[in-house]
């Protein structure tokens, strides 16, 4: 079928790359040239902007950074609102419940469909296509697109309600969250108290204490010390602290979402928010005095 795309960064680039692969016609766009290049080159139409992308396609994806910038291309000047062929707007984003809900409802009064459709699974499972893809909307529109959305990995239709998908996503994130948090403080505890990290992850992968960041992060990309999962600090920020306003709005308790999400704004402001998100090890490294695997001193 016909898909727009925008959006080709970490994410969005394979999952483009992969809507190819299987056969659809794609127009995409993002405000970084190098960005669209490597799609162009494999077929991909260059469009000029958000709105151009939606003249062009009846489905138009977009996997955004943040819910302002989604919310800036879904409805504003020149965005997809305004395209002449747009019927469904699909958004991969993580934006959480209650911006999907206002950005569905501004696009429904120009007859076009929002479906949420947050994924999880990282840079590698957008590659391999093995993502989480959760879904919310209307169900006939959901239909109507699922075998693409297959291309990128398991699809569950959480709902029909705009923003169920997304809570079901940032109730995810927060646990990924969790993990790396919770696995660097133990980690670095038992660095400082003589332990081999190695050891530890192969014990903990082998015992109850595993988790996502053990099984994968730690052992890829924090003992080897190459910080490279492909998802910045600023970004598992902006899902935790959609998660903790989203608890709080609804009554529900928040002691271990308000003590992760200090974690996350800890490793923002000293790390910085461009970082990778498994640099989250570093600041309860630098408070320890000492560094989970690498070179040993
Ligand atoms: P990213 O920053 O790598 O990519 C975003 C892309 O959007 C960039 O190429 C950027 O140039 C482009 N962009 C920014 N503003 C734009 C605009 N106004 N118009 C067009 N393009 C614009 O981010 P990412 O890691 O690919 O994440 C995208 C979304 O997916 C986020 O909402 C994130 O929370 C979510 N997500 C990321 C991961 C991950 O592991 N990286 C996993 C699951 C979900």
């Amino acid at each position: 079928m016909d898909i727009g795309f925008i959006g080709l960064g970490n994410m969005g680039q394979p999952m483009a790359r992969r809507l190819i692969e299987a056969g659809h016609s794609l127009v995409v766009y993002d405000t970084r040239n190098d960005a669209v290049a490597p799609l162009v080159a494999l077929g991909a139409q260059l469009a000029g902007s958000p709105a151009d992308v939606a003249d062009r396609a009846e489905t138009v994806m977009a996997s955004l950074p943040t819910p302002a910038i989604v919310t800036a291309v879904a409805t504003g000047q020149g965005g997809v609102s305004q395209g002449k062929r747009v019927k469904r707007f699909i958004d991969l984003s993580t934006t959480g419940p209650g911006v999907a809900a206002a950005n569905a409802a501004a696009l429904a009064a120009k007859d076009i469909v929002q479906i949420d459709c947050p994924v999880s699974g990282g840079v590698a499972g957008a590659v391999k296509g093995t993502l989480a893809v959760m879904v919310s909307g209307p169900r006939a529109d959901i239909d109507l697109v699922q075998d693409a959305l297959a291309v990128f990995g398991k699809v569950f239709v959480i709902g029909g309600k705009p923003g169920m998908a997304q809570t079901m996503k940032i109730a995810n994130n927060f646990l990924s969250a969790t993990a790396m948090a919770a696995t660097s403080e133990a980690v670095v505890m038992g660095v400082k108290a003589g332990l081999d990290p190695a050891i530890m992850i192969e014990v903990i992968n082998s015992g109850s204490g595993r988790n996502t960041a053990s099984t994968d992060k730690f052992a890829q990309r924090i003992l080897t010390r190459t910080f490279d999962a492909g998802f910045t600090t600023a970004l598992m920020l902006k899902d935790v602290r959609l998660c903790l306003q989203e608890a709080t709005a609804l009554g529900v308790p928040t002691g271990v979402m308000a003590a992760v999400a200090q974690s996350w704004e800890t490793a923002n402001a000293e790390i910085g928010g461009e970082a990778d998100f498994t640099t989250v090890v570093q600041p309860v490294e630098r408070r320890a005095g000492v560094t989970v695997g690498g070179e040993k001193t």
